[in-house]
């Protein structure tokens, strides 16, 4: 595990309340896609420590990304929200077992809510800059259409290769909406997974998500060994 000084040198607006921050370490982090790193900032005096996922691929090693939602009256994302360009963050990882491994499955169901969508776009940007065989379907649920984090790049990722297939799911739909409506259920992913004895599944997101995502797919055939979890608590 390293300890690597970072510097910030990009801050990208994702939805109203979620950010992507650009790091530049001054040691590499050498991670999987899927692991996270500890965040750290000196804020009022003290030393505060969160967890956030690697939402870059592995592929530069010194120059990452994390995807952060700010929790409402939270301690870390909001001062971290206040940060600026060349402002110093120190990045201790990787940690968890939360990982794509290469060659692992040819089938991945990537189910995401929120801000639950950070460790799978470094798996789905891993597979796809490795050309690898393997076909990712990613639901991905979210309350609105602004609140669905890297929609535009997910989409071009998708129209570009025949491998990635998305399917969104909102609590709120606006009128006229394709995707889903509502929670994930049952039904929905029954419809678009038809054999759940292959496909590896991941699940990330908030913890009352994740329960009911875990039994949902147990239920329709996926046996334990083929689910990966993280919850964002
Ligand atoms: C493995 C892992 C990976 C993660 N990856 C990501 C990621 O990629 N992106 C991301 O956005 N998040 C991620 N998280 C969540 C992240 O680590 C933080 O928990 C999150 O950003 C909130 O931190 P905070 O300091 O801003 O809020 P905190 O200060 O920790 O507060 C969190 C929430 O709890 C409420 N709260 C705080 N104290 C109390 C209290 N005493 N009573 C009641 N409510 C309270 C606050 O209002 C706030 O809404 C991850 C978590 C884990 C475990």
């Amino acid at each position: 595990m390293a300890e690597s000084r970072g510097i910030i040198t990009g801050i990208k607006d994702e939805t109203p309340n979620t950010k992507t921050f650009r790091v530049k370490l001054d040691k590499p982090i050498n991670f999987l896609p899927g692991q996270f790193a500890m965040l750290c900032l000196t804020i009022e005096g003290q030393l505060v420590k969160r967890a956030y996922s690697f939402s870059s691929s592995p592929a530069n090693p010194k120059d990452v990304e994390f995807t952060v939602k700010r929790a409402p009256d939270g301690k870390f994302a909001p001062h971290l929200f206040s940060s600026r360009i060349n402002d110093a963050v120190t990045v201790e990882g990787p940690h968890g077992i939360f990982t794509y491994i290469d060659n692992s499955a040819r089938d991945l169901v990537l189910i995401a809510g929120g801000s639950g969508i950070a460790p799978m776009r470094a798996i789905i940007r891993h597979i796809l800059e490795q050309k690898q065989d393997v076909r990712i379907q990613l639901i991905y649920a979210n309350k609105t259409l602004r609140d669905i984090i890297f929609k535009e790049e997910l989409d071009e990722l998708s129209s570009a290769n025949d491998n990635l297939a998305l399917h969104y799911v909102l609590e709120n739909p606006p009128s006229g909406w394709k995707g889903g409506a509502g929670f994930i259920t049952h039904d929905f992913i029954k419809k678009r997974v038809r054999d759940f004895s292959k496909p590896l599944f991941y699940i990330c997101g908030p913890p009352p998500m994740v329960q009911k995502m875990i039994e949902t797919v147990t239920r329709l055939g996926a046996t334990h060994d083929r689910i990966k979890l993280e919850q964002f608590n």
